[in-house]
């Protein structure tokens, strides 16, 4: 067998390369497997060759900015440092001009994209989140707007006494763009009970994604490791995601366009006495998304959550996008010192990608290359 396929310091991995290697998808058993092995470098190689034959030697990157227009929030989900009570030290909510403002001097510094997620906010009307897209649009015609995980959209159902199609089609009409993949976490009642109660399960997450394809809505998926789950729940998770890409691959409209793994944060949370997801945690789970998804084109590193230098190596592990500048990031605040500013220049993400023997492609939210006329990066060879 190629090398990649073979030399397997643990037996077990053996038949799945052999999947791999025909393409075979890998089943339940197989994750489990992977994710028991010790073999951390076969686990990486057999990764690094499902990412180096979907992508060869490209990388990609995009310039965007995140907009967090609220913290506020009607839930209290025990892993989350982001939200605060209305009337709370640190609490926020931006009204429309500001976003609108915001998403304006992130198209003037050449962003492409606006990634616009907020708390479920008690009080604010449908109309607030139709204003928004339709500022953002009418004053950036240019900029790709992602928006609103599917807990959001469930919340503005309730809000607007809509269904979820109706919802999705007046933020489609309004502008949106394409939805992130937030409010997965984990797709399983014990692990919802014990740290997400209150939240959506699973199968209303589905339904907001399955119809958001079904509309021609694009949208990305993610899973949050490394709290209270365990392996084989990770493994059912990557499964169920699997079987809606499938599903909507073969309905011919949208589906997901990456998965991005969530390396959970324990900091300033109710689970703050979690260890938290170790290097090798966060390398085998990207290694094995995309060992497991193999229906789903991109694996994403998220730099904010894994670390700027985890996310590099992953480039080797699985990984081929490295999301994006981001500039302003409240959710989580692992890089920036502590602050809601995380900014990742255009010109270290590049250097950080070619350090990784890898080629920065610059592309839209679909994954669309982007070409730009810019001699400077060319010059100072990045
Ligand atoms: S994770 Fe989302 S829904 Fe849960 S408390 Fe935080 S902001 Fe609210």
């Amino acid at each position: 067998m190629p090398a990649p396929f073979s030399s397997f310091t643990d037996p077990n991995l053996a038949p799945i390369a052999r999947k791999v290697m025909v393409g075979e998808g890998l089943s339940y058993d197989d994750g489990v497997a992977l994710y028991a092995s010790r073999d951390l470098h076969g686990i990486g190689r057999l990764a690094n060759a499902v990412r180096e034959k979907l992508h060869g030697n490209q990388a990609f990157y995009n310039r965007n900015r995140h907009i967090n227009y609220t913290n506020v929030c009607a839930l209290s989900c025990k892993f989350c440092s982001f939200y605060r009570k209305r009337g709370e030290e640190g609490a926020y909510e931006m009204p429309v001009e500001q976003v609108v403002a915001t998403a304006m001097k992130a198209a003037e510094a050449g962003a492409t994209e606006v990634h616009v997620v907020g708390g479920l906010h008690p009080w604010l009307t449908f109309d607030y989140y139709l204003q928004m897209l339709s500022g953002i649009r009418q004053a950036c015609p240019q900029l790709h707007i992602k928006a609103f995980t599917a807990i959001e959209i469930v919340h503005f159902t309730r809000i607007a006494k809509l269904s979820v199609r109706e919802v999705l089609s007046a933020l489609k009409e309004a502008g949106l763009g394409s939805m992130p993949g937030g409010g997965a976490e984990i797709f399983d009642d014990r692990v919802h009970d014990e740290v997400f109660r209150g939240k959506v399960r699973a199968d209303k997450w589905f339904d907001v994604h399955r119809t958001a394809h079904s509309l021609g809505i694009f949208t990305n998926a993610t899973m949050l490791y490394g709290h209270v789950e365990r392996p084989e729940e990770r493994i059912t998770h990557l499964i169920k995601l699997r079987e809606l890409q499938a599903e909507s691959l073969a309905g011919g409209r949208a589906f997901f366009n990456c998965m991005i793994p969530l390396s959970f944060i324990p900091e300033n949370s109710e689970l703050g006495h979690l260890p938290g997801p170790t290097g090798l945690t966060d390398l085998k789970t990207l290694a094995i998304s995309r060992l497991m998804l193999d229906n789903v084109a991109h694996i994403k590193a998220f730099w904010i959550m894994q670390g700027i230098g985890l996310s590099q190596v992953a480039l080797s592990w699985g990984v081929d996008d490295l999301d994006g500048t981001v500039v302003w990031y409240d959710i989580t605040k692992r890089q920036g010192g502590g602050t809601t500013h995380q900014e990742l220049h255009v010109n270290d993400i590049r250097r950080l990608i070619r350090e990784a023997g890898r080629e920065p492609v610059e592309r839209d939210t679909i994954y669309r290359p982007i070409v730009r006329n810019t001699p400077s990066l060319v010059a100072a060879g990045i």
